[in-house]
């Protein structure tokens, strides 16, 4: 490839967002090391400009809920004009067979508390009538090679340091709502009302909403930190300190670099 070409392909910077700051790895310090970074303020929210692993990035923390992520992603398609966005962070095992330290790449995703009806179909996004939000699907494969990669490397290792059932990786439908799901009711409930749903947290559907509306693509991994059920919040708090930051930095790695040599 000419460096002209190259020069026009990496124009356009990718967005990576997480939620809270474990879950981005070391993707900022590694910014850091690759020669500097640049951080712009938007909207009481930082956003880092620079590069990672040799792509162009713009990183920064959407916060909790889909309000802050529809926020967080208006602002790097609007701002920082970048040509998709990629979210990673931990989320509640729902499917049957979604164990903790599995790993979720999302093929749609739906907001399971959008409730207008009976004036539109329950889970439909009023006047825009779309229940289900594609991920990219080719962003969303290379996010998934580099999650195999990640666990054929290190699974075994982060298996036995964190006594976990081995590490899996899926893809399907993720659910998105302003709760965090922690009783066996509540994700009982979720399961059979969606069947098909692997996995449930608090901003990926938001995200896929705003991005589906402007065109831009987006894709979307969770580490599962819990199975949403009542010892879901202690599950939740543990794998977030001990885990999150070494899944997101290996999977996310893996993922740039692949990207920088394509
Ligand atoms: N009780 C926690 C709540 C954090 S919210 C606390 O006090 O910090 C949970 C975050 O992780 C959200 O960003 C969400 O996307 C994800 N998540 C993980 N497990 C989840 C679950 N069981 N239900 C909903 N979101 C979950």
């Amino acid at each position: 490839m000419s460096s002209e070409t190259m020069e026009s392909k990496q124009q356009r910077p990718l967005g990576v967002l997480a939620a809270l700051p474990q879950e981005l790895g070391d993707l900022v310090d590694a910014m850091r090391a690759e020669g500097g970074l640049r951080t712009v303020t938007v909207g009481r929210r930082d956003y880092h400009v620079g590069t990672v692993h040799r792509v162009p990035c713009v990183v920064t923390l959407a916060r909790i809920g889909k309000v802050a992520a529809a926020a967080t992603a208006s602002a790097l398609i609007h701002v920082f004009d970048v040509e998709a966005i990629v979210f990673t962070g931990v989320a509640g095992g729902v499917g049957s067979h979604v164990r903790v330290g599995d790993v979720v790449v999302a093929n749609a995703l739906l907001q399971h508390d959008l409730d207008a009806s009976p004036l539109f179909p329950r889970y439909e996004v009023p006047l825009l009538g779309v229940t289900h939000f594609a991920a990219d699907l080719a962003l969303a494969d290379e996010l998934a090679a580099a999650c195999e990669r990640f666990v054929a490397d290190e699974g075994a290792a982060l298996a036995e340091q964190f006594r976990l059932n081995g590490a899996r990786v899926h893809r399907g439908l993720v659910i998105s709502g302003d709760r965090f799901v922690s009783s066996s009711e509540e994700v009982g409930a979720l399961r059979a009302a969606l069947p098909e749903a692997l996995a449930v947290e608090m901003e990926g559907a938001a995200i896929a909403q705003v991005c589906y509306e402007h065109d831009v693509p987006c894709a979307i991994v969770r580490t599962i930190s819990d199975t949403a059920d009542d010892h879901a919040s202690a599950s939740f708090t543990s794998f977030l300190t001990d885990i999150a930051h070494a899944y997101s930095s290996g999977i996310l790695r893996r993922f740039l670099e692949a990207r920088a040599g394509a």
